[in-house]
């Protein structure tokens, strides 16, 4: 019999607020973070096979492992191991989300692979039994399952869902080089021993606005603390931001860790404009229109 493939689909993520705690006895920092779901998506489908291969094709491929330290295996080892089953299967990815760019795009591999293979071996599991595994595979793959809008606190794994109304419309400018996470980490502890940059406040007021469904709302209070860090890794990431204000933006912000820059913007068309102007402004290695929020990992019909 030719075994079956299962394709499953997971978002990238973007921070609208981001607050950085101090750092906890196990390294990791304290977060208090509002995650929405976008529609930028990597797709990952699992074929039953005799051994576990990993096959990658799309964007930045060249700096996304092949061998069982990518995310996407080591979530269906972890759940094979769990559960008892043979974690032997192709895996194929096809990369939509930037690499190393602050979106996720490692975690929504873990998430899919995740329920992909609880899918394909017939788990009879729930939400929280795939919680728990995800959130030892990473801090951002709970929320790469659950997707829509989200508050996350501990390390972002503890998800409490946000109400949002609407849709918010998002232009991204993918930068030419990665930022690594715990490198931008690393530079805002330097930085607060050296100054105290200031830090973002309660969410609350964000939470409002995202339930309101109204941009110029939700514009003013976006809020990331890791990105005086990615500023100071990547200096050349404030033209990007001056240049989607200029060209309409509502609001830049750098996404997560970086050095993706997401622009909100008042609608679709907006949001196509903002992405031509900084296309041909050069500040940019390309850009992206999404939306959101959208689903988590979803199983492809
Ligand atoms: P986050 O926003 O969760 O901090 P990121 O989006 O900035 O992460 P990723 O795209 O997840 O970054 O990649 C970070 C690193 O993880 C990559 O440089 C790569 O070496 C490694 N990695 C492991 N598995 C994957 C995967 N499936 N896709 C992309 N990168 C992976």
């Amino acid at each position: 019999m030719v075994p079956t493939p299962l394709t499953v689909r997971a978002p990238a993520k973007v921070n609208l607020h981001l607050g950085v705690g101090d750092v906890r006895p196990d390294g990791f920092h304290e977060l208090v973070t509002v995650f929405q779901a976008l529609s930028l998506h990597d797709d990952v489908t699992l074929t039953p096979a005799d051994e576990l291969s990993l096959h990658v094709t799309g964007d930045g491929v060249r700096d996304v492992p092949t061998d069982p330290t990518n995310l996407a295996a080591r979530a269906v080892v972890a759940l094979a191991e769990r559960y008892g089953r043979d974690p032997n299967m192709r895996i194929d990815i096809v990369k939509g989300i930037p690499v190393a760019g602050g979106m996720a795009g490692g975690s929504a591999d873990a998430a899919a692979a995740l329920l992909g293979a609880a899918t394909l071996w017939g788990l009879d599991i729930g939400r929280d039994e795939l919680d728990e595994v995800a959130a030892t595979l990473g801090s951002d793959v709970p929320f790469s399952l659950h997707g829509h809008t989200a508050l996350g606190t501990g390390r972002g794994e503890r998800l409490i869902p946000a109400l949002a109304r609407g849709e918010f419309h998002w232009t991204l400018a993918l930068a030419r080089e990665g930022l690594s996470t715990p490198a931008v980490y690393r530079e805002l502890d330097r930085l607060r021993e050296a100054g105290d940059p200031p830090r973002a406040g309660s969410p609350d007021e964000l939470l409002s606005a995202v339930a309101s469904g109204d941009p110029h709302r939700l514009a003013p209070l976006l809020a990331n603390d890791l990105q005086a860090a990615a500023l100071s890794l990547q200096p050349g990431l404030r033209r990007t931001l001056r240049a989607g204000m200029e060209a309409g933006a509502l609001a830049g912000i750098v996404s997560g860790s970086g050095p993706t820059c997401a622009f909100l913007c008042a609608g679709a068309d907006d949001a196509v404009d903002v992405g031509t102007e900084l296309a041909g402004a050069g500040v940019c290695r390309t850009v992206r229109v999404a939306s959101g929020p959208v689903p988590g990992a979803t199983v492809v019909p």
